[in-house]
Order: C-alpha cells, then sequence, then structure tokens
C-alpha cells in the first residue's frame, strides 16, 4: 500500500488561544514527523513561558467573568453533547488524522475517536443527574455543599491515543464549569486543533479552551508552576510524573497523576484458554503496545505452560503487521523513532534475558518506517529488566508459577500497580487474588471493558488519585460544606454546652 497521506493536512500546528489560532511569541516551532515515513510533515509551534502565560489570562478571564462557569448544569450539558455529536460526525476524518500522527491500526484509532464522544455524552449525562449532597439533622440543622469548580485546569497529556485521553480530561474538566488550558504531547500534535472547531461549533464561549503545544520542559514545565492554574491533570510516565508531583507541592496544588504501568495477566490452569490467548494476546498488541494498561507480563500456571507457549507465539507470529491506514493491520508503526529506538533496545536486552519465541525485531517486508514485530520472550525471570520496565510497545514477557502465592509474588513484585488480568474458572481463587494483587484496576476473565462511572487509576508507581465517574468531578469541583443552625438550638458562646 502507497504511503497515504490525508488530505487538507495542515503544515503547519498552531495554539488556540481566546478564540483565535497564534504562533508562539517567540516564533518558535518544533518538528513533527509521521510514523510510517518518519518525514517532517509539519511543525508546530514550540510553547514558551510568555504563550502558556497567555492561554493561562484567557481561561482565567473566561473563568473569573464569563458565563461557563455560571451556566446551570444542564446548559453546560447540552453544550457537551453538541461537541459529542460534532466528534462523532467526524469520527472518520479524526481517525485518519490520529493513524497519520499516531501509526495507530485505523480500525483502532476510530473505536478510540468513538470513545471520545462517549466520554462527553458520559459527562454531560452526569453532571445533570449529580444531586448536591445535604445532610439534614431533623429540626436542628441543615448542612448542604457547595460544589464550585476550581477554576483553570492544566490539562497535560501524553502520545498514546491523544485525541480519547484528551477527551477523558477535557470532558469532565468542563462539565464542572472549569476553564482549561490543554498542553498535549509533542510527538503527537494533530488532532488536538480539532478540538477548537468542534468546541466552537457547540457553543463553547471563547477563552474556555486553550490549546498550547511545545515541549514537556518548556510549556508543560510553565502550565504546572503557573500561580493562576490551581490543579494540574498529568497523564503520562511516572518519571514525568515525579518531576511534576513536586512542582505542584510547592504550591499546593491539586493533581492527578495517571503513570506507567507493567500490569500482569494470571492465567491459572483452570482458565478457558481459547479466551484467555485471545485477550491477552489483544491486551499487549493491541494499540501497537501502546498502551498503559497493557498486560505486558504474562504469568502462566505450569501446567498449560508449554502448551500456551505453544499458541500464544504461533498466534502472535500471525498478527498483521503493517501500514496503519489499511484496514486488516493489527499493529501498526510505533509512535517516533526515538520511541522505536527504545523499543528495539529492550527487544535486544531481552534476548538475554529470555528465550525468544516470536518476533525480535522490525519485519522484513517493513523496511522503513517505525515497525517492530509482535515480540515473544518465554521463560522470564522476575528480575530480568523487560519483566520489570514498562516497555510501552509490542513485547511481552512471559513467567511460568507453580503456586498461588508464586503467582502473586510474581504479580506484585515491580514497581508498577495499574492493571492487573486474571484467568480462572474458580471464583473464590479469582476473588481472593483480586483483591490481594496490588494495582488500581483488575479485570476477571476480560479484557478492559469497563463502565465509565467506575474509577480509573493506580497505586505504586503507576498513579495518584483516580478519574472517572464522579471521582472526576470531585477533583474539579472544591466541594464547600455551608452548615445552617435552625432556630435558636446551640447558640455558640463560653459556658453553653452543645445540645445532646
Ligand atoms: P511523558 O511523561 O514523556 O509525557 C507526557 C506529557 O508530559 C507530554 O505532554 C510531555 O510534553 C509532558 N511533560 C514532559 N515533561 C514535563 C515536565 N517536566 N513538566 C510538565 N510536563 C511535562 O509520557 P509519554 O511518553 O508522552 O506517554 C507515555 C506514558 O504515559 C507511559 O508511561 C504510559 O504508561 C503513560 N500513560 C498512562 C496512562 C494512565 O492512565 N495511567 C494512560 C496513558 C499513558
Amino acid at each position: 500500500m502507497a504511503h497515504y497521506i490525508p488530505e487538507n493536512l495542515p503544515n503547519r500546528i498552531q495554539h488556540y488561544i481566546d478564540g483565535e489560532f497564534v504562533d508562539s511569541i517567540s516564533g518558535s516551532t518544533f518538528d513533527v514527523l509521521d510514523p510510517v515515513s518518519n518525514q517532517n510533515y509539519a511543525t508546530a509551534a514550540a510553547g514558551q513561558q510568555e504563550d502558556i502565560d497567555r492561554a493561562v489570562a484567557s481561561a482565567k478571564r473566561a473563568f473569573d467573568f464569563g458565563p461557563w462557569p455560571r451556566m446551570l448544569p444542564r446548559a453546560r450539558a447540552r453544550v457537551l453533547h453538541g461537541i459529542a455529536d460534532a466528534v462523532e460526525a467526524q469520527d472518520s476524518r479524526l481517525a485518519e488524522l490520529e493513524t497519520f500522527d499516531t501509526g495507530l491500526p485505523i480500525t483502532q484509532a476510530l473505536g478510540q475517536a468513538q470513545r471520545a464522544a462517549e466520554n462527553f455524552r458520559f459527562f454531560a449525562d452526569l453532571i445533570v443527574a449529580q444531586s448536591d449532597d445535604t445532610y439534614k439533622v431533623p429540626g436542628r440543622q441543615v448542612n448542604y455543599v457547595n460544589r464550585k469548580p476550581k477554576g483553570v485546569a492544566g490539562l497535560i497529556t501524553p502520545w498514546n491515543t491523544p485525541f480519547m485521553l484528551e477527551s477523558w480530561k477535557l470532558a469532565p474538566a468542563l462539565a464542572s464549569g472549569c476553564t482549561v488550558v490543554l498542553k498535549p504531547a509533542e510527538f503527537t500534535p494533530l488532532s488536538a486543533s480539532l478540538w477548537a472547531s468542534i468546541f466552537e461549533e457547540a457553543g463553547l464561549p471563547k477563552g474556555v479552551f486553550n490549546l498550547v503545544h511545545g515541549l514537556g520542559e518548556q510549556a508543560g514545565d510553565a502550565l504546572v508552576k503557573h500561580p493562576d492554574v490551581p490543579l494540574i491533570s498529568f497523564t503520562g510516565e511516572s518519571s514525568t510524573g515525579q518531576t511534576i508531583f513536586a512542582n505542584c507541592a510547592v504550591n499546593l496544588k491539586g493533581m492527578s497523576m495517571e503513570l506507567g504501568g507493567k500490569s500482569p495477566a494470571i492465567v491459572f490452569a483452570d482458565a478457558d484458554l481459547d479466551a484467555a490467548i485471545d485477550s491477552t494476546l489483544f491486551g499487549v498488541f493491541s494499540l501497537n503496545g501502546e498502551r498503559c494498561t497493557a498486560g505486558s507480563r504474562i504469568l502462566v500456571e505450569r501446567p498449560i505452560y508449554a502448551e500456551f507457549l505453544e499458541r500464544y507465539a504461533a498466534r502472535a507470529k500471525n498478527i498483521i503487521v503493517g501500514d496503519p491506514h489499511d484496514e486488516r493491520t493489527e499493529v501498526g508503526a510505533l509512535v517516533h523513532p526515538e520511541h522505536y529506538d527504545k523499543v528495539m533496545s529492550y527487544v535486544e536486552i531481552g534476548k538475554s534475558e529470555g528465550r525468544l519465541l516470536a518476533g525480535g525485531g522490525r519485519p522484513d517486508h517493513l523496511p522503513d518506517g517505525n515497525y517492530v514485530s509482535p515480540t515473544v520472550f518465554a521463560d522470564v525471570a522476575a528480575d530480568a529488566r523487560i519483566f520489570q520496565e514498562e516497555i510501552f510497545g509490542p513485547v511481552v514477557a512471559i513467567t511460568p508459577f507453580d503456586t498461588d502465592e508464586e503467582a502473586l509474588e510474581l504479580a506484585n513484585g515491580v514497581r508498577y500497580g495499574l492493571a492487573a488480568y486474571i484467568w480462572t474458572q474458580d471464583l473464590t481463587r479469582a476473588h481472593t487474588f483480586a483483591q490481594a494483587v496490588e494495582s488500581g484496576m483488575v479485570w476477571l476473565n476480560s479484557h478492559n471493558v469497563r463502565d465509565l462511572r467506575t474509577p480509573f487509576g493506580g497505586v505504586k508507581a503507576s498513579g495518584l488519585g483516580h478519574e472517572g465517574g464522579y471521582r472526576s468531578i470531585d477533583f474539579y469541583t472544591d466541594q464547600q460544606a455551608v452548615h445552617i443552625t435552625i432556630g435558636d438550638v446551640h447558640t455558640a458562646r463560653f459556658g453553653a454546652t452543645a445540645p445532646d
């Protein structure tokens, strides 16, 4: 397939501040590559402190004086539903741009665009359904909670499924009445610009949404440290999270951290093996393995280990790697040559740490672009780097175990704790294991299917705080308690005792 280039591709990607597309004040830019040709197809404005200052000032004006935070929830919800409609109406265009920019297979990018629309619908409905808390002591007291948007939210996002992950922060922030400054990842700035026209079309007031592109250490850092930004929602690597955490701590900012993972999939001998193989393959190789919740360590009970390896490796070799715009493609091109080099270096490390059963390098038929064959290592020890470290590519480490205790020790023996997948027909074992495994999310005999009301987040080095459902709304709002005493039941004065 000839390299596909979407029509009307911009060659200049700008910030969007106070309702206008603008360049950086300094005029500085950075190059943006497409992962199939690794050609520079555009330059993006590289935001600096002064661009962040402009964007935050715009968001603060919209927050302090504009209608958005003051609108009734149902009026905000109407706008959010309009946004969802607009995303749905252009999901194919969104998917082709996202595929072009990230290298994600087009069918999977389409699913992510549809999920972005779903996120807006979900938070639109949630904000209307949410009832404010009131607590009554009959005849004496009424206490209620004023829920107030926190202000200008700084949203910092990674390059994997960028549009969808941006929606996961934008939708609850906007639903809550916050105004925002979004700083998308520098590898994948393309689709973020589409929010501007989508929001304009849906009637979001000017200044509520602001977008500043740029490098993490420049634009991202300036946003985190800005005194008029009281909260930061961050998704990205654990090491970046540590830096941002420290910078937020200085000003006691609210923060939410969705970080890296090295999630285990534990397959017991009594598992439905067909389903377990299908799902653990999809779990690590879909989205090119560039998925925070990837089940990138598979722990298999010894009696089925040999059979599992044989069937798993055979299936991995048949995964279709190719041009991400081709609808048959199952694994596309990794996002960027820098990331390709990182993943390839782990493939080389793995060759001395495990037994290579599939993949192990670039597919022969794809001499250019950031392609890596689905790579399977068996007999990987718990102290191996490919067992311990997040690779974020199509590489899996498989390890046998003999007892439940050993499986648990292996599962918990890494610094991360984002997701876990448990495959067994024994319900008691499944729930016992779910309780003991150190992860923010556990899937029993399933992969990554979740209701949007449930909490999403990790423990240990995988994150702090949870997003999802009311937890997201709690993050973007202050909850002020108001206490009213009825009548003269309790006058506060020295010597007076409180009534029973
Ligand atoms: P990254 O940490 O390199 O970058 C993420 C964002 O932070 C980018 O926008 C970047 O520009 C910005 N940034 C970098 N340094 C900064 C600084 N000092 N101050 C402020 N901003 C800064 O992560 P990435 O490589 O883009 O994304 C991949 C990582 O994200 C993986 O570790 C993956 O597991 C994680 N991730 C986690 C989740 C989750 O929900 N837990 C979801 C998706 C991705």
